[in-house]
């Protein structure tokens, strides 16, 4: 799980579910369902949490060195998975008729001592910057060093969304303004909004993340961006911004949409310095003014940078594995979880190794069993199967963008895309969060099997932090295909919701991307297996379906969803 994304639950209480685990029946039942066939519902029902708990089990070993992508860990992780594909009869689905599929990435480390910036007005003497205090920046390109000396265009938001008839990029003549070779200026987030028809109102969309702003400016031809920080705006203040910046941060190699050589923030204070020197007056007012109505704007400043970036080339693999449908046509069905983890920290006094056995060690178990379940039911499924194991989710998403832009069907034959990242084991959900299930008009059917499994649907709790864009389902989306997470709740059997919040903030406060994520002989998978067999029957009517999922008119992947389809 990327970032401070939690939910589910450990720890306290661990007694209570021990005992409570003994009285139950070891794996959950599976409800008839309309339009599940009886042999689907066996093999659904087959899903046992002890396998689970099994493959979490190793792949959180110490032996497995926390499953750093490109390290021998994530490598004996990878080799884990296919076996297990392969002895239970799911097919290789990876390049040259493997499991795998190679994922080339560079991880990128500003030299900080050695990089300079500046402010270059018209006229008068060029301001130098700070790197860390004033302003951070990424070479995306993975070269050593990079020198420039460009004009900086101010682009408000920086954000191009015909849906909600709003471009930051066209002038103040109407006209679409001409960045290439040249720095865009923005804001972080989006433009304010109540108004759920606007931006989504309060939440956040992909417009707001500073990951979209690098790439559309890069889209217009830009060399650099300086997203402008300020701490009420992004949520978090200038020194998270300056610690994540300090280490090293990966990128797919050739990526098409990372061709920055500047990829920069600019604490707030330095952007009112640059507006000074431009004469455009105070920042605030004009941030103000770019929620509301904005022309992109060519400053009389220049941006002078001398960067040199300290490069290191790795590979790592998704692991991909197929179960044959009854036909051939194209609603294939996709299931992901990622298996890497954040490694060995080699200057840990002690426990140095992040086992990561609920990030991602749980999705994991959870992606096997299903495999096995489908390969072994009685009845093929409508269409093909995929599961995918991907890599390098804790660098940003990496080995799921890298499948999305190479998945073993053409994204438009894709029905659907499952996936399950940090389910606590801690007993059984009584409830499931599927954040961005509701932009599909899949969703009636995900509320009937909802029912049907005795799992009441929970609302996003902080819909402003944009958590659909922060785990691998978002990754296939940006490419079209239908896809959220699954995730439980905070109502347990035998709890009130407040138990599952407590169990949440523990894991967080304690576990969550620490070395102490590990494994506890004394967890109750069986919610695990409730979830994977939820998941095996969303999976299997969405590939029974007679016409293929959709996004809802009007959202923000539905164009992506068209171009994957050829419309
Ligand atoms: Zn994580």
């Amino acid at each position: 799980m990327e970032m401070k994304r939690v939910l589910g639950a450990v720890a306290a209480g661990i007694l209570a579910c021990g005992l409570a685990h003994a009285q139950q029946p070891l794996r959950p039942p599976v409800p008839a369902i309309a339009g599940l066939p009886a042999g689907a519902r066996a093999a659904a029902a087959s899903i046992d949490p002890e396998r689970i708990r099994a493959h979490v089990r190793f792949l959180s070993l110490d032996l497995l060195e926390g499953r750093g992508p490109g390290k021998r860990g994530a490598e004996l992780a990878a080799e884990y998975i296919a076996t297990q594909f392969a002895l239970d009869g799911v097919k290789p689905a990876g390049d040259n008729g493997s499991y795998f599929q190679r994922v080339p990435l560079i991880a990128v480390h500003t030299i900080e001592d050695k990089t300079k910036f500046s402010f270059v007005p018209a006229s008068g003497q060029a301001v130098d910057l700070a790197y860390g205090a004033e302003i951070v920046s990424k070479d995306q390109t993975g070269q050593a060093t990079a020198d420039l000396d460009a004009p900086i265009v101010f682009v408000g938001y920086g954000i191009r969304a015909p849906e909600y008839g709003w471009d930051d990029y066209v002038g103040a003549d109407g006209k679409v303004i001409d960045l290439k070779g040249k720095i865009a200026l923005m804001i972080v987030n989006e433009p304010p909004s109540n108004d759920d028809k606007f931006f989504k109102g309060k939440a956040l969309t992909y417009y707001g993340r500073w990951t979209y702003k690098y790439e559309e400016a890069a889209r217009h031809g830009a060399v650099g961006v300086l997203i402008i920080h300020r701490t009420d705006l992004a949520s978090y203040g200038w020194e998270v911004v300056r610690n994540s910046q300090a280490i090293e941060k990966s990128y797919l190699e050739g990526d098409p949409d990372a061709t920055l050589r500047a990829a920069a923030w600019i604490q707030h204070d330095t952007a009112q310095r640059l507006f000074t020197l431009a004469g455009l007056g105070d920042l605030d007012k004009a941030i103000d003014q770019a929620g509301k109505a904005f022309h992109a704007v060519e400053l009389s400043v220049r941006l002078r940078a001398h960067v040199e970036s300290r490069v290191r080339h790795y590979v790592s693999a998704n692991v991909i594995g197929r179960v044959e449908g009854a036909s051939a046509a194209n609603q294939a069905v996709l299931y992901t979880a990622h298996y890497d983890h954040l490694g060995i920290d080699p200057d840990a006094k002690g426990d140095g190794i992040y086992n990561g056995a609920a990030d991602n060690g749980t999705g994991c178990g959870i992606l096997l069993e299903m495999a096995r379940a489908f390969a072994q039911s009685p009845v093929r499924p409508p269409h093909a199967v995929y599961f995918s194991a991907v890599t390098a989710e804790e660098q940003g998403l990496l080995g799921s963008q890298f499948l999305g832009m190479h998945p073993p069907v053409p994204a438009g034959e894709i029905a659907l895309d499952l996936n399950y990242d940090m389910l606590l084991p801690i007993g059984v959900p009584r409830s499931v969060n599927l954040g961005g299930a509701e932009r599909l008009d899949f969703w009636r059917t995900v509320v009937r099997v909802a029912k049907a499994f005795d799992l009441a649907l929970e609302p996003d709790p902080t819909p402003l932090a944009g958590h659909y864009f922060r785990s691998d389902h978002f990754s296939l989306a940006r490419v079209g295909i239908p896809a959220f997470s699954v995730d439980q709740g905070e109502l347990f059997e035998g709890h009130d919701e407040a138990w599952g919040r407590a169990q949440d903030e523990d894991y967080v406060a304690h576990h969550y991307h620490q070395p102490s994520d590990e494994y506890r002989a004394d967890w109750d998978f069986r919610g695990n297996a409730k979830l994977a067999q939820f998941g095996f029957v969303l999976g299997w009517l969405a590939s029974a379906q007679p016409k293929p999922v959709e996004w809802l008119a009007g959202d923000e992947f539905e164009g992506a969803r068209k171009a994957s389809r050829g419309r």
